[in-house]
């Protein structure tokens, strides 16, 4: 996620801040420290800090979850609404689901035991104010992962509890049609959200909507990933690509872009290696500097992400959500395609119509065009 630092790692999990959290953390600093001055601004800090430190170790407890079943997450950003987690893949089996969703509001109820054993007594009302300083630290933190727990088993998406509801739904009627009922419960929280938000707190008007259209999205995502799951790269990729000459120039660049609708044109040798990827924004950087008639091999970057023709494109759906493709290249880094959200689309539509269309890993119309 952009405007983030990583503030350490763990097990191979970057931590990352999200710049909205530190801006969030010095307005709440600054305000307290103007209504009730520094030693409140500083305790006001050290609490939610400690909330952010339990909302991480909810978010290892599904990433390490996830971790024994062989998923692996390379990032973890904290926001000012909590963390999110990069998962590579979502789990294959209902069971590992389940378990993984639950596993974070899990590690907040076990937070909530211990301080509370800790404390060995609870005052449960004090423990309701949680914006109270006169209640101690220790009350309001388990106050406060208990609540944790709780408002993220609510079953919609993206919280827990949706994929909870998906995953129990899931054992029993396959993914795709578990995904939409779970997706449809969601929607129908967040009306209800939505529709107390009106006469209650406006905030909930905007989770609601925040809700409503993780719901879409989360449901579209699994209807791709359920579609696409038998498809091998070779099968998936567009293969009329307009490739260029790493020691072709500035010019020929221009022509290859008009020439094709790619966002990117490779640079491949002569013996089909890849040398880089010159997408449209460098082209039109390096023509502001520099002569036309200079070599566009400098102003190459390296593909944001390659794929193995023989390896399943789920391991680079996350990556085809962004807008930049995927390149197809085997083991001697030889070019052979692009997979591009396009494609995908493509995809969808056919197997919307004939669920059991078969791509071919050989199709007549590949070549490479405009090799110059
Ligand atoms: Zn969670």
């Amino acid at each position: 996620m952009g405007w983030s630092f990583t503030i350490g790692s763990f097990k191979g999990t970057a931590i990352r801040i999200h710049i909205t959290l530190i801006l969030f953390l010095v307005w709440i600093g600054f305000a307290t420290y103007l209504k009730n001055g520094s030693q409140a601004a500083i305790e006001s800090l050290i609490f939610i800090s400690t909330i952010f430190i339990c909302i991480t170790l909810h978010e290892f407890g599904h990433i390490l979850t996830a971790k024994y079943f062989g998923i692996a997450s390379p990032e973890v950003t904290l926001l000012p609404i909590g963390g999110a987690a990069s998962m590579d893949r979502m789990p294959d089996k209902p069971y590992q689901e389940l378990l993984v969703a639950t596993a974070g509001p899990v590690v907040n109820v076990i937070i909530a035991l211990v301080l509370l054993l800790a404390r060995q007594a609870f005052d449960f009302d004090a423990a309701l104010r949680i914006e109270d300083p006169t209640v101690s630290l220790t009350q309001r933190l388990a106050a406060a992962n208990l609540f944790l727990a709780l408002f993220n088993l609510i079953p919609a998406f993206p919280m827990d509890g949706g994929r909870v509801l998906r995953a129990l739904l899931a054992m029993w009627m396959g993914p795709k049609k578990a995904t939409n009922i779970a997706a449809t419960v969601g929607q129908c929280f967040a009306f209800l959200l939505g529709f107390a938000g009106f006469f209650g707190h406006p905030m909930l008007v905007f989770i609601a909507i925040f809700i409503y259209m993780a719901a879409s999205s989360e449901a579209q995502m699994t209807n791709v990933m359920e579609t696409t799951k038998d498809l091998l790269a070779a099968q998936a990729m567009e293969t009329c690509i307009v490739t260029i000459r790493p020691e072709a120039t500035l010019r020929e660049a221009v022509e290859g872009f008009l020439a094709s609708s790619q966002d990117e044109l490779p640079l491949v040798e002569a013996q089909g290696k890849l040398r880089g990827m010159l997408s449209r924004t460098d082209l039109v950087d390096a023509l502001r500097d520099t002569q036309p008639d200079m070599p566009i091999a400098p102003f190459a970057k390296d593909p944001s992400s390659t794929i193995h023709p023989e390896e399943p494109i789920s391991a680079v759906l996350q990556a085809l959500s962004a807008t930049r493709p995927v390149v197809v290249i085997d083991e001697n880094e030889r070019f052979l395609g692009l997979l591009t959200r396009q494609s995908l689309a493509e995809i969808i539509m056919i197997r919307d119509i004939k669920p059991n269309w078969r791509f071919s890993r050989q199709n007549p119309f590949s070549r490479m065009v405009a090799k110059r």
